[in-house]
């Protein structure tokens, strides 16, 4: 059992079988932290495949994003550093590295690349194909190498917070399938007792008035946490035992019996959450560390009271899974094997995920820098149209002359854009956090032009 506490909020769980030594905990017992010697996360054997893995040309046309950034923002000759926030295999970083190099007076601004990565095996890989036979040195904020590419250093840290913040640096920040790995609070609105009690019952059977009568607080619906709780044991010893294809999780979610810390303050940090709060029943999801990351990125971006930069430069882009504008309700979903399960079958060893609440992020983003502002989100499958990804797609093939690659290339494309059934070109979605006034001169990929 990894989860071995009586009741913990979903936060704890998640942080627990996510990414346990982010917390500063052991390594042990984390979903991406554990290295699996037999099975791989990622691609058709693992247990999921993500869209750099399904074709080289997104990560292109996120190189290329970056460059038309840099381009509108005046080509800036130093300073620029990318940073990516849980890389993965290293795919992306890769395909988009390879396309940057064609761009020379960009790729020789490029100071360093700075990975945020909780999980030493996947860092290793990252290593492998970003650096090649380099070597690989521990420094005091992580893991520094060089890259295959240039000579600039790729750096690994466990937390953006050790990146280094320096004003005068132009950081181009993305985050592919980074924010739905991590933790979230829960809570349900909860209608008020419809006559709350005013007295207990005392041993002779004589009501006990309590001295304070209900406060007008116990008569509006409140926020309750959905807790996690080890699941009962079966009780009737005559109901046969879960088959071992399908076994009782070993948790639940339950409704907290009373008020926690989270459910008193999270939900009213937005009007949001406050406008659902007179309906019982609201379901609603809130990650702060999802927001505490977009925050840094916009602080990083535009500078903040604490950390002033002479004017804002650079750009985050946010790609992921979540709704336009609402927010996620009971979201949270374990992935297995290319299937859905509960999130809590074997703790640690399936991939827990939960929809992004992209009006959160930009809330936190907005409300941390004066000098950021928030385009999108925009559906996936729009944003690679037009950043051309069928064009790319055609020339991919005019090089690659087996049909059997071209029909793979084709494939990965319509796969990346498809709309209906689910398909990822709507699932998912892209967001941009980039220099106040940059919007009004147009993004590519959110309308925009490459303003060369
Ligand atoms: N961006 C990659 C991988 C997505 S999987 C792709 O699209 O293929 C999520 C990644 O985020 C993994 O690299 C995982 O190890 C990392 N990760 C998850 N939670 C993290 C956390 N709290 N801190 C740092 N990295 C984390």
């Amino acid at each position: 059992m990894v989860v071995n506490i009586n009741a913990c909020n979903i936060y704890s769980a998640m942080v627990h079988a996510n990414c346990q030594n982010n917390r500063g905990g052991n390594q042990e017992g984390g979903y991406y932290t554990t290295h699996n010697q037999d099975r791989d996360q990622f691609g058709q054997k693992g247990d999921f495949i993500t869209s750099p893995e399904i074709s080289q040309i997104f990560g292109e046309l996120l190189g290329i994003w970056l460059v038309a950034e840099w381009m509108a923002q005046g080509k800036k000759s130093t300073g620029v550093e990318i940073l990516e926030m849980g890389p993965g295999r290293g795919t992306l970083m890769d395909d988009m590295l390879r396309t940057i190099r064609n761009f020379k007076p960009l790729a020789s601004s490029i100071e360093a690349i700075y990975l945020v990565e909780a999980s030493p095996s996947l860092r290793n890989q990252q290593k492998q194909l970003l650096c090649g036979d380099a070597s690989m040195e521990e420094i005091e904020i992580g893991f520094r190498s060089r890259s295959k590419y240039s000579n600039f250093p790729v750096i690994w840290c466990e937390d953006i917070r050790l990146v280094p913040n320096d004003p005068t640096k132009t950081p181009f920040i993305f985050a592919h399938e980074f924010f739905d790995a991590l933790p979230i609070h829960a809570f349900q609105s909860v209608a008020p007792a419809p006559n709350p009690p005013t007295s207990i019952q005392g041993l002779n059977g004589q009501p006990i008035p309590f001295s304070t009568p209900p406060t007008a607080h116990s008569r509006i619906p409140q926020w309750r946490e959905l807790v996690v709780t080890p699941t009962p044991p079966l009780i009737d010893i005559s109901t046969p035992s879960p088959t071992p294809a399908d076994p009782q999780p070993d948790f639940q979610l339950s409704l907290a019996k009373a008020s926690t810390p989270s459910s008193l303050v999270l939900p009213e940090t937005s009007p949001r959450y406050k406008a659902l709060k007179p309906l019982p029943g609201s379901v609603i999801e809130i990650s702060p560390e999802a927001q505490s990351y977009a925050a840094e990125f916009a602080r990083r971006i535009g500078g903040s009271p604490k950390s002033p930069k002479p004017a804002p430069t650079g750009a985050a882009l946010i790609l992921d899974y979540g709704p336009l504008d609402t927010i996620p309700t009971s979201t949270l979903r374990g992935i297995r094997a290319h299937t859905l399960v509960s999130p809590f079958t074997m703790p640690g060893k399936v991939d827990l995920s939960a929809d992004v609440d992209f009006v959160a992020l930009a809330e936190a983003a907005t409300g941390a820098s004066e000098a950021v502002e928030v385009i999108g989100p925009v559906e996936q499958g729009g944003w690679l149209v037009g950043m051309g990804v069928r064009e790319r797609g055609e020339m991919l093939c005019q090089g690659n002359g087996g049909e059997g690659r071209k029909g793979e290339i084709r494939r990965g494309v319509e796969r990346l854009v498809e709309r209906g059934g689910g398909g990822m070109g709507r699932l998912y979605k892209v967001m941009a956090i980039v220099p106040e006034g940059r919007t009004g001169r147009g993004i590519v990929g959110f309308g925009g032009d490459v303003d060369v």
